[in-house]
């Protein structure tokens, strides 16, 4: 049977403009067809079993001609694969969203599209500037600006009768040509004029000027491509409206797994800052091996079960659904968790902890757990394979203890290049560590080259993550007084 084929709008850059259901398809994506200028903080939203094909244009190289990208589309959805093709922006504005839903429903695959914000829109707005607006424009007008594979060019006559914004896509090597042109047609070359470079991004810069002087400003400011070139009047309203380059929030960069970055994400956001996603660990639940699924089915011999992360809360009661156990059978059980994050997991599936020790580190929940203990209980500790010992040994200076390794924490070398191009460029404010594990993926995925670290302040959410961090020559700007990722928060808050 045939799959399916989304084409979806990816929004103009910034990671929070894509739309609802274009984030909840991506995440069910078999395979994803992407392109340049895509916020990478999105492929991650994949499920980790998708292929990803990358079809932009890279520095030297050159893109995937287009009927390879629309063959490549026909052959996964063919496969049976549920195909996301992410777009810049809007699909069909200048995105050649209509050639890829043709060719595709010619050949009878299904084909669905979800718009996108286009940026010829949300550049301006980023940029202070509403393309209508009562008192100056009643109607704006998109154009391409570049003629490469037009068979017309401008009818600069028309447009310069035009009274609306007028907003030209992909023209920043034209501007001689658009500026001339409209000046040429008898359009005022005092009108205001701006061009905007990636816009919504963290880069964004804006050259204001008009028709006849911006070519010369864009050229001062030394901006860059991708451009939305914009005339008119209603380019006078971001000496109100520009809240988005006045006010750049500090950004910070989240280290964990894909999945888990959400919570941290959303957090973040809401105190005003930036989350950058780059997840360098990923966590991966066992497959029930004979000894895992004995452990789990005999959890109900144990008296406490101890979560030292929201991880091994997923990963256990994942465990359990798959091994056909049942909760009821869990009763009698105590709970201890390490983070006040893993003892909400924990109750939303129901349990309520026992034993959340104030200080969420796992030295303090052993001594904690030790005095609540006897000779007769018995311990299980589900947790990632790469835990340190600490705990297991306070503990089992009273009872039976059992380390189970529940989850693996892989370390994302792949991410490796993105990593530096973040650091390097200056563009990320703090970097929290969250983990001793992310500190040593940091480190792994830098091949230990640390000398991009220097533009960024590096935050420990505990005594344990800043020991590892002193270990491998990182030393934290702030430690989180609270170790959670509130208390990370607020560090960068007091710091800001
Ligand atoms: N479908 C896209 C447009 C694709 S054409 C949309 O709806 O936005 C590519 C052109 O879009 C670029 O040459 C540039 O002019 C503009 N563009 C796209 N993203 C941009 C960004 N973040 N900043 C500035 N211009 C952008």
């Amino acid at each position: 049977m045939n799959g399916k084929v989304y084409l979806i709008g990816a929004g103009p850059g910034d990671y929070g403009l894509i739309t609802l259901k274009g984030l909840q398809l991506i995440e069910t994506a078999d395979v994803l067809v992407y392109d340049r200028l895509i916020n990478e903080n999105l492929i991650y939203r994949t499920p980790a079993r998708c292929e990803k094909i990358y079809v932009g244009k890279q520095a030297a190289n050159h893109a995937m001609p287009q009927d390879q990208i629309n063959e490549t589309l026909y052959q996964k959805a063919k496969e049976g694969k549920t195909v996301v093709r992410l777009k810049g922006g809007d699909p069909y504005v200048f995105g050649r969203g209509g050639e890829e839903g043709i060719y595709l429903a010619e050949r009878g695959i299904p084909v669905e599209i979800v718009p996108g914000i286009t940026s010829s829109i949300a550049g301006p707005c980023y940029a202070g500037i509403p393309v209508t607006h009562r008192d100056w424009a009643s109607s704006f007008h998109v154009f391409t600006g570049n003629f490469k594979d037009e068979i017309r060019g401008l009818n600069f006559k028309n447009i310069a009768e035009l009274e609306g914004t007028l907003v030209f896509l992909m023209g920043f090597g034209n501007l001689d040509y658009i500026t001339e042109g409209l000046i040429g047609a008898g359009k005022d070359p005092e009108t205001p004029m701006a061009v905007i470079s990636h816009a919504t991004t963290r880069r964004q810069k804006t050259a204001v000027g008009t028709i006849a002087t911006i070519r010369k400003i864009c050229e001062e400011e030394q901006l860059t491509p991708p451009a939305i070139s914009l005339v008119g009047d209603v380019v006078k309203c971001r000496e109100y409206l520009n809240f988005f380059e006045t006010r750049r929030k500090k950004s910070a960069l989240i280290l964990r797994d894909a999945r888990q970055s959400d919570i941290f994400a959303k957090k973040l956001l809401a105190d005003d800052f930036e989350p950058v996603v780059c997840p360098i660990i990923e966590i991966e639940k066992r497959d029930a091996s004979p000894e895992l699924k004995s452990a789990i089915e005999n959890a109900a011999s144990y008296s406490w079960i101890v979560f030292t992360s929201p991880n091994g809360v997923k990963a256990f009661f994942e465990l359990m659904k798959e091994s056909g156990g049942d909760l009821r059978s869990l009763g009698h059980i105590r709970f201890a968790c390490i983070g006040k994050a893993t003892a909400e997991l924990l109750a939303n599936v129901g349990f309520k902890a026992d034993l959340v020790p104030e200080k969420q580190v796992s030295d303090a929940l052993g001594e904690a757990l030790k005095e609540r203990l006897t000779a007769d209980d018995r311990v299980m500790v589900p947790r990632s394979a790469i835990a340190n010992n600490r705990l297991i040994d306070i503990v089992g200076e009273v009872c039976p203890v059992d380390d189970i390794k529940i989850y693996d924490t892989r370390i994302r070398t792949e991410n490796e290049d993105q990593l530096r191009a973040l650091l390097s460029g200056g563009e990320i404010d703090y970097i929290p560590f969250t983990s001793a594990s992310t500190v040593e993926g940091f480190v792994k995925a830098l091949n230990g080259d640390l000398s991009c670290l220097e533009k960024a302040k590096t935050v420990a959410i505990g005594p344990i993550t800043e020991k590892k961090m002193l270990k491998l020559n990182i030393k934290p700007d702030l430690v989180a007084a609270d170790h959670s990722l509130e208390g990370v928060i607020e560090a960068m808050k007091g710091d800001r």
